[in-house]
């Protein structure tokens, strides 16, 4: 059974607490996942020490459990979990993929965390096909290893586009670009200056906003666009996006964790977004790893917003209708983790306690329900079988005016553990 978001207590650290277990600073850890539909294996790669640590001192271990992974990490000599972390990754979408029955495949992974003061135990847990997290690898890391490097951060253009506060006590948005070239900068900075604006006009985002930093980060590509491998089209560029992510267009990713992730130590930051300089429709959304999106369509920043709504709430496609190259992705006796969706297997962990007493559980899709929190059926890429809160909500199609009260609710607490 998947945890109970809503009964956890929350877990949490004064400063001195923090400044007990940590320093100043991120460790950064790369890695290899690798492994077919049933396997995952983890390869070590590399370590670094970067300048910021743009997360909460005091939410460290995480209470929400959302995500396919979790990266714990604990003290060495208390066994004390000091840091944890749930995410996903491109790797374990792959795996829901045919070709992941055919093949084996390895993709790169970055993990970040506070640097921490004394010799620590790194753990990384996948969740099974029933819901637990099992752990898949663990070394020790001692923070005095002479190989966790300590090179300045890239040279890369940064901006403060909208400063509220310390870092870490604010949810720190970072913007990169894709295909800009140094010509293109001012196109760049005009829009993360309009996707900025769009975001803030969205509730719950319009009453939060100065919980959030927005950060942007420059660094130019020798060619403008993006990868359309579909159309023979190949671009240079400086966080190597492409379209046509497991053979489908519209889905518009990078796997090149390294580059953006050497961008990204430029600035303090809790979420990436990738804005990617090409009128193609598209992008891609990935929880506590990264959203891209194409920036030149008329509904990007729809889909920018729907987007940031995987990668910064875990929040769960609450369509069905549109094509995906995944097979199965939530079994049907399984409670997915996403906040807004269920298999109605564990639904009092989810938004039960947003229902009207009259509500029906399922709720019938007819117009009576209307702006009415209910359990309608159809959502998480089928029809059958998985139920979502609303309606119509920014997770369900480009039409919706805005996310439904679930995902706001999971939205905003997300805003707050950053900013606590
Ligand atoms: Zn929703």
């Amino acid at each position: 059974m998947v945890p109970i978001v809503l009964c956890l207590s929350m877990v949490s650290y004064g400063q001195d607490e923090f400044g007990r277990w940590f320093g100043s600073g991120t460790l950064r850890v790369d890695y290899l996942l690798a492994g077919d539909q049933e396997n995952t294996d983890v390869y070590f790669l590399d370590m670094k020490k970067e300048p910021f640590w743009g997360g909460s001192h005091t939410n460290l271990v995480d209470t929400f459990r959302y995500g396919e992974f979790m990266l714990e990490v604990s003290d060495q000599e208390s066994g004390t979990l000091i840091y944890s972390r749930g995410f996903c990754t491109l790797f374990n979408e792959w795996q829901t993929t045919a070709e992941s029955k055919k093949m084996r495949k390895a993709f790169h992974q970055v993990a970040l965390m506070p640097f921490p003061r004394n010799p620590v135990v790194f753990q990384l847990l996948r969740r099974s096909r029933t819901g637990e997290f099992q752990p898949v690898y663990k070394r020790k890391i001692d923070p005095s290893d002479m190989f966790i490097r300590k090179e300045p951060a890239m040279a890369c253009d940064t901006t403060r586009v909208w400063y509220t506060g310390d870092p870490s006590v604010r949810l720190d948005i970072a913007f990169f670009g894709d295909g800009y070239t140094a010509d293109e900068q001012d196109q760049f900075d005009a829009d993360v200056k309009k996707y900025t604006e769009n975001l803030f006009s969205i509730p719950p985002f319009d009453r939060l906003k100065h919980l959030i930093n927005i950060w942007s980060v420059f660094v130019p590509s020798p060619e403008s666009g993006t990868d359309i491998p579909g159309e023979g089209i190949y671009r240079q560029t400086t966080l190597n996006t492409t379209d046509y992510t497991f053979g489908l267009s519209r889905y518009i990713t990078t796997t090149d964790m390294e580059s953006l992730h050497d961008q990204a130590a430029a600035v303090p930051s809790d979420q990436l977004v990738i804005l990617i300089n090409s009128e193609r429709y598209g992008g891609g959304g990935i929880f506590n790893h990264y959203a891209s999106v194409t920036a030149g369509h008329p509904l990007s920043m729809i889909v920018m917003v729907h987007e940031f709504g995987h990668s910064f709430a875990g929040l769960g496609d609450e369509y069905y209708t549109s094509e995906v190259a995944y097979e199965d992705f939530y079994p049907l006796d399984v409670e997915p983790w996403e906040p807004n969706l269920t298999t109605l297997v564990d639904f009092d962990g989810k938004w039960k306690d947003m229902l009207d007493p009259g509500t029906p559980v399922p709720t019938p899709a007819e117009p009576r329900y209307e702006g009415v929190v209910g359990v309608y059926e159809g959502g998480g890429y089928v029809a059958k079988g998985v139920y979502r809160p609303f309606l119509d909500c920014r997770m369900h199609t480009n039409e919706a005016p805005g996310f439904c009260p679930v995902c706001r609710r999971a939205i905003e607490r997300m805003v707050r553990f950053y900013s606590e």
